[in-house]
């Protein structure tokens, strides 16, 4: 048994499929599964997902082993200020939030100094649905996991984590935080809020029942992930801002381009772009 008792604070998607994936392979003694609302926690528990379910954060944390953060990055700051008293000295504590930087900031401000058991991470996985109905044990296999460790990080904490998403299935890579900030920026944050602005434009024009009365394969492939969390992407935008930011100046500018190739109708312009991004495309996405 790699763990006798893992706490999951935040029994959603990516905190219940890890607690799942983790009890298929036989990993772990016992899952402790703490929320903050108690429908949820009872929801988990109803669906084998956890096997303790738990509203006060004391209680959750008691004898814990490993800790796991699953909460939208927002709501970080003031969770890790409920945890620090509560935690032991041999304790590891990770997250699974979509930006780093901001969640290592977050916890440095509620922890004062960073406990050595401290190690970020971020799994590049998901669906566009949330909450522990939608969670399943598949969801880390052959995906990556990105761990950003800190000066602080403790290396047997960091080996532990990683095992516990090898475990599931996972490859995991360790990244900067800032590198993690801005790569992540430009492959999810970027798509996300493109996907966002696409359907609300249209949503707002006058003609949108019928437009979306004609929304074929393509359109729905392009805007799946609007079907996402709304606030999760809100706490998301805000927090990896500086990154976002660089990269949607970037694509604006690139956009701008395009816009005016089309108006010029220089369709060389158009084909060069199209046919550099099918073959970077093809070569990525096979
Ligand atoms: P989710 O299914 O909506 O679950 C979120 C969980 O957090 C729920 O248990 C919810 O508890 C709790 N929660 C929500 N707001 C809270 C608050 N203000 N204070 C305390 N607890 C709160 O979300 P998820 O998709 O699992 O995402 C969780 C984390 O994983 C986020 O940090 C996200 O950035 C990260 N992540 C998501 C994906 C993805 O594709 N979904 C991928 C990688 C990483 P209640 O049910 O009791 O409200």
């Amino acid at each position: 048994m790699s763990v006798d008792r893992l706490v999951i604070l935040g029994v959603g998607l990516i905190g219940g499929s890890l607690a799942l994936a983790l009890k298929k392979c036989a990993a772990v003694a016992q899952v402790v599964g703490w929320s903050r609302r108690e429908q949820t926690v009872l929801k988990a528990l109803e669906l084998g997902v956890i096997d303790q379910a738990e509203t006060d954060i004391a209680r959750a944390l008691r004898g814990a082993d490993i800790v796991v953060i699953a909460v939208p990055v927002g709501a970080m700051e003031r969770l890790f200020r409920q945890i620090a008293p509560h935690l032991r000295q041999q304790t590891v504590v990770t997250d699974v939030g979509s930006t780093k930087g901001s969640v290592v900031e977050a916890a440095r401000r509620a922890f004062g100094k960073l406990p050595p058991g401290f190690v970020p991470g971020h799994p590049i996985a998901g669906i566009e649905r949330s909450g522990v109905e939608a969670a399943f044990a598949e969801l880390y296999e052959g995906r990556r996991v990105i761990l950003t460790p800190v000066a602080e990080s403790d290396c047997a904490a960091v080996a532990r984590v990683r095992n516990l998403w090898e475990l599931c299935g996972a490859e995991v890579v360790e990244m900067d935080v800032l590198h993690h900030d801005e790569v992540l920026a430009a492959t999810s944050h970027l798509p996300h809020l493109l996907a966002y602005a696409l359907v609300d434009c249209l949503a707002r024009m006058d003609e949108s029942e019928e437009i979306f009365q004609f929304a074929a394969g393509g359109f729905r492939d392009f805007t799946r992930i609007a079907s996402s969390d709304p606030q999760m992407w809100h706490d998301i935008c805000l927090a990896n801002q500086d990154a976002l930011l660089a990269m949607l100046e970037r694509f604006s500018g690139d956009l701008a381009q395009l816009t005016s190739a089309i108006r010029r109708g220089d369709g060389e312009y158009l084909k060069r772009t199209f046919l550099q991004a099918k073959q970077t495309r093809d070569r990525f996405c096979g």
